[in-house]
């Protein structure tokens, strides 16, 4: 590993109020060149089982959190794929330029916001989604956390 590239996550964890929350978290792609660093707790953690996040993770479906997007900071280079949305709204997917990691995405209709792939976290202890969308494409053997709220 190259020397000034972080491999531990920063992320520290605090109980002190029964629920787990994130005082700073480190997220970095799959070479390590492109990290984020959010500094708050995500606003939102979901799941989506569409045929385009099962595409772009590979995966039956992609699971991420949105946090306010003056709490994140962004270092390394990435590239840019925007798609339209079934809804018409336009969405940009950044990845690592060198491994392809898709490390954000933005809506354009939602510039204080940006969405991170949890798995960029590597963190176990990471708030369980509150809400899993598109269910309609759910793969049929898929199952969900309890008390988790569903949308087709
Ligand atoms: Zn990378
Ligand atoms: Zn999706």
């Amino acid at each position: 590993m190259e020397s000034g590239v972080i491999t531990t996550p920063l992320y520290i964890l605090s109980r002190t109020y029964g629920y787990v929350e994130f005082m700073k978290n480190l997220a970095s792609c799959n070479c390590g060149k492109l990290t984020l660093c959010a500094e708050d707790k995500p606003i939102r953690v979901s799941i989506c089982h569409c045929f385009e996040c099962q595409k772009r993770t590979g995966s039956p479906y992609a699971a991420q959190a949105r946090f306010s997007i003056d709490k994140v900071s962004i270092s390394g280079d990435c590239k840019e794929y925007t798609r339209t949305g079934d809804s018409g709204s336009k969405i940009t997917f950044s990845f690592c330029t060198d491994c392809g990691s898709t490390m954000f995405y933005r809506f354009l209709d939602l510039p204080e916001v940006i969405i991170i792939p949890l798995g960029a976290f590597e963190a176990p202890e990471f708030p369980a989604p509150s809400i899993s969308v598109y269910e309609e494409r759910k793969l049929s053997w898929v199952t969900l956390p309890a008390g988790i709220e569903h949308m087709d």
